[in-house]
């Protein structure tokens, strides 16, 4: 099984979630291994960068012709590695990282170009203004299972079309994914020591972390977050976390309770529920709740749970036992303290060893772990709110921030609540599918994590700004140099006044009383 599978010190495997078979096995990269590969990575990461962009960009170009060539291979690998379907394999992992190359191939070149500085004051007008943007050198990224190809893929291609080299550290339930990725990468052109892919636990992630990376792209939970977070304080390495969520989903009373209730069932349900995007709390106007109630339970009824690799199967496996228990234990906490399972919430041992029946749940409070902590499992929790400044409390009533979603057939409304809820997305009449909006950025607040990933926002992340001041007057000493004296002292309230003052004759004046500084002796 996964989980005893996992316990084998120094190794970690690739079991499939929905039968318990086991895939594949590796040994764990140690330190040593891992400061190679970043050593590796630095050498190689100079010629990469000097390759320049649009060398990178057909690289890219190339990456995206494979990949679609090898779609289905690449989606089966990751539905037989993490169980999710077939359909969403294809969806939210290969057309996502389909679309991240097509954005960077289209924006890439753009917005890794120089970028003229103009000033506005008059002195600084002698001056050039350029904004540089360098790689960093080699980032490294430690990614999680639950998206175990379109995380790592998407934040590579940023990193790698900006001219870093990249050690991706894998989640250890889901290493065939990323090799996959190592795989199409350097057929695609991609030097192998541009791109490595190290395999292993938390250790061999820690490790990445102490190795002379110059970034870290941080994907998981927020346990693991505030560690990387200390230790990268400790040497001020730049790092970009993507944690945990627990989004809200508000149903107004003007919303399509069809409609609604079909975007609560698959947001709480899509890859089992083990997506930080998932719709982890649902709070329903009361004008519309037994009927919001009674359509989502009728529709999670007729959820067909099984292996991914079935076109049938609508919810698959969850990714090992110990997630399986986390669920259980949230599901029996809300039931202890009052709250109702309409339908599903037990374990389906028929189908295999993951699997758990999708669970509609009511009657919740904000004092349940249900509704505190990250489920991140099949359960769809509802409460009830009567009015928008209870719908907006109970939203923002949360350590985390990552997205939430407003329901209503009023936009404009839905927009003003958008913008009072605590949060690095808001939705107006959809859920999660701002993750595949490429030019989107992603990311939290609060304990969902700092930084951005996707768009243009993620490939900044993977440059630093450099200013580069070039003066048009090489012959020339600064005025504002040494030469300091009474008059300089004048000429210079003289040179703010010409510059700042209201009025137009004191403006003047001060024109006058500078007009000397030009010809003042410097030293
Ligand atoms: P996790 O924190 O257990 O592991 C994530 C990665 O960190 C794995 O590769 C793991 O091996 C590594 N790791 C563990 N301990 C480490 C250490 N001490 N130092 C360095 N690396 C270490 O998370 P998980 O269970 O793999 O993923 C699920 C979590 O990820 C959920 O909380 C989910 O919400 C979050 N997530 C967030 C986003 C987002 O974009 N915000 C996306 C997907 C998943």
């Amino acid at each position: 099984m996964a989980t005893d599978l996992q316990l084998e010190l120094g190794k970690v495997s690739s079991v499939n979630p929905a039968t318990g078979e086991l895939l594949r096995q590796w040994p764990c990269a140690g330190p040593e291994e891992v400061g190679e590969a970043v050593e590796r990575a630095r050498e190689a990461q100079t010629a990469w960068a000097e390759s320049g962009v649009r060398e990178r960009i057909a690289v890219l170009r190339e990456f995206q012709r494979r990949l679609h060539e090898r779609k289905r291979d690449v989606a089966q690998t990751i539905t037989r590695e993490a169980g999710k379907p077939l359909a969403e394999a294809l969806t939210t992992e290969v057309l996502v990282v389909l679309d991240a190359a097509r954005f960077l191939i289209e924006n890439a070149y753009r917005l890794l170009q120089d970028e003229p500085l103009p000033h506005g004051n008059p002195v600084a007008k002698l001056k050039r203004g350029v904004l540089v943007r360098q790689p960093y050198g080699v980032v490294g990224i430690i990614s999680p299972w639950n998206y175990p190809f379109s995380i790592p893929a998407t934040e590579t291609l940023a990193a790698l079309v900006a001219g870093n080299a990249v050690v991706l550290k894998p989640s250890e339930f889901t290493s065939l994914a990323a090799l996959e990725l190592r795989s199409l990468l350097h057929a695609a052109g991609v030097p192998q020591d541009v791109f490595q892919v190290i395999v292993g636990n938390g250790a061999t992630g820690a490790a990445l972390l102490h190795a002379p990376i110059d970034k870290l792209m941080f994907t998981g939970s927020v346990a693991t977050g505030k560690r990387i977070a200390v230790t990268a304080a400790e040497r001020l390495l730049p790092v970009v976390l993507e944690l945990g969520g627990k989004d809200p989903m508000l149903v107004l009373e003007g919303a399509d309770v069809d409609v609604a209730s079909s975007a609560a069932v698959w947001g709480a349900f899509l890859n089992a529920g083990q997506t930080c995007l998932a719709v982890e709390r649902c709070y329903v106007h009361r004008f519309l709740y037994e009927e919001f109630v009674r359509a989502c339970v009728e529709k999670t009824k007729k959820l067909r749970v099984g292996g991914g690799m079935n076109p049938e199967t609508d919810v698959g496996p969850m990714i090992h036992r110990r997630q399986v228990r986390v669920v259980e234990a949230h599901v029996e906490d809300a039931v202890a303290r009052g709250a109702k399972l309409l339908t599903g919430g037990q374990r389906l041992p028929g189908l295999g060893p993951n699997f758990y029946a999708p669970a509609v749940l009511v009657g919740v409070t904000q004092k349940m772990r249900i509704m505190r902590e990250e489920t991140f499992g099949p359960v769809l929790s509802i409460a009830v709110f009567d009015d928008d400044d209870e719908a907006v409390r109970l939203a923002n009533d949360c350590e985390f921030g990552l997205a939430a979603s407003v329901w209503t057939r009023d936009s404009r409304r839905g927009d003003r609540l958008a913008r009072r809820i605590h949060a690095g997305t808001v939705m107006v009449n959809d859920v999660l599918s701002c993750f595949g909006i490429r030019e989107a950025p992603h990311g939290g607040a609060k304990s969902s994590g700092m930084g951005r990933t996707h768009g243009r926002f993620g490939l900044q992340e993977m440059v630093w700004l450099k200013y580069v001041d070039c003066d048009r007057t090489p012959g020339m000493k600064k005025v504002w140099w040494y030469g300091y004296g009474a008059s300089f002292a004048r000429q210079m309230e003289g040179f703010l006044d010409l510059q700042f003052a209201r009025g137009w004759v004191q403006r003047l004046r001060g024109g006058w009383r500078s007009a000397g500084v030009v010809l003042r002796k410097r030293l």
